[in-house]
């Protein structure tokens, strides 16, 4: 047999398997541009005949408009310098659609200088759904992270968060933040009478009324841990957050629930702690919240279903920095 036709016939075999494979291989021209190769199976995946893809601009042209400039500059910096690389992007089929691929290419050079582009192209669109689903998957999680899993409402770590970001826009503003932590009254006796479900029902329906209280977009309500809330009044003075103290403690009131095993009455009640401060260059956020639960403890001190503020109260009969219903 002639040499000739030995390399013939091994090409022959290379071709073939080039072409039953998955990946498409491809052959570019670096001084031209031009398409030197494209495998047969480019039609079944895109819809593109052989034929079509004549320059590298064809493959510019059919690359997602999104990430067209990008991944073209991309890969044209990198064959000029030489370096081998990948690059995924939506390749346009020709009845319209996208399908997500990876190109592998593998750039060969002479003296220094890029002459040609080998390389193979994937499908990956099935790979790219998957992340897509497990991107979508993870948001939803990173959403219920920030849940009470019991309530719905938004839970410690959220509080966390929001507080730092109302701290510190306090901070540049100058404005007052003022803060309530609210506590079920005799809720263990509330569970050790009614049983720890009808308690887990307490919880959720003391937590939805209280939601209701907060009306201004940038008020934040959030379930502090156990039978504790937390409603955090940005850009609200002590006034008014005083009188939303009171709508807390009366919201619960007139839920009439009733609590058989409290000292203080017949139906459930709260008693909440208020702060509000102006914050200033080097306080201490965490501040805000020990001054509120600090006036949490003398509002169940002082008798339970009422609250007591960080700061003096004017009454009739002189001043006191609690008030009760
Ligand atoms: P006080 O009036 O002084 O606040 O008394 P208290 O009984 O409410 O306070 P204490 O801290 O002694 O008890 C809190 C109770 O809240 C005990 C705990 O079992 C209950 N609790 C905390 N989290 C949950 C929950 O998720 N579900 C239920 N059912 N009970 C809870
Ligand atoms: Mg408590
Ligand atoms: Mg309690």
């Amino acid at each position: 047999m002639e040499s000739e036709d030995v390399i013939n016939q091994e090409d022959d075999v290379y071709k073939t398997l080039l072409e039953s494979t998955n990946a498409i291989p491809w052959k570019i021209n670096w001084e031209t541009k031009a398409f030197e190769y494209i495998g047969p199976q480019i039609e079944q995946l895109l819809g593109w005949s052989q034929d079509s893809w004549v320059s590298a601009q064809d493959w510019i042209d059919r690359i997602h408009m999104d990430e067209r400039d990008q991944t073209a500059q991309y890969c044209i910096n990198l064959c000029e310098k030489g370096t081998d690389h990948e690059a995924d992007y939506r390749a346009l089929t020709a009845d319209g659609r996208y399908v997500w691929v990876r190109d592998v290419v593998h750039v060969i050079r002479k003296n220094d200088v890029t002459t040609e582009l080998v390389g193979f192209m994937f499908d990956i669109s099935e790979r790219k759904a998957l992340e897509e689903e497990l991107q979508r998957a993870n948001k939803k999680l990173e959403a219920l992270s920030y849940l009470d899993g019991l309530t719905g409402v938004p839970n410690r770590r959220l509080y966390d968060q929001t507080l730092a970001s109302e701290w510190a826009r306090a901070l540049r503003s100058g404005s007052s933040l003022s803060l309530i932590v609210i506590d079920i009254d005799h809720f263990k006796d509330y569970n050790d009478q009614c049983g720890h479900i009808q308690g887990d029902e307490c919880l959720r329906q003391v937590a939805e009324a209280l939601q209701s209280v907060a009306v201004r977009s940038t008020d934040f309500f959030a379930r502090y841990g156990g039978e504790e809330f937390v409603l955090l009044l940005p850009d609200t003075a002590r006034e008014a957050a005083r009188d939303i103290a009171e709508r807390c403690r009366r919201c619960i009131l007139e839920l009439a629930l009733p609590h058989p095993a409290s000292s203080t009455g017949p139906l459930l009640t709260i008693s909440a702690g208020v702060a509000s401060l102006e914050p200033q260059p080097g306080d201490d956020s965490t501040e805000l919240f020990s001054t509120a639960d600090r006036m949490l403890y003398q509002a169940k001190r002082n008798g339970r279903n009422r609250f007591a503020c960080s700061w003096p109260i004017k009454t009739t009969d002189g001043e006191t920095n609690q008030a009760a219903g």
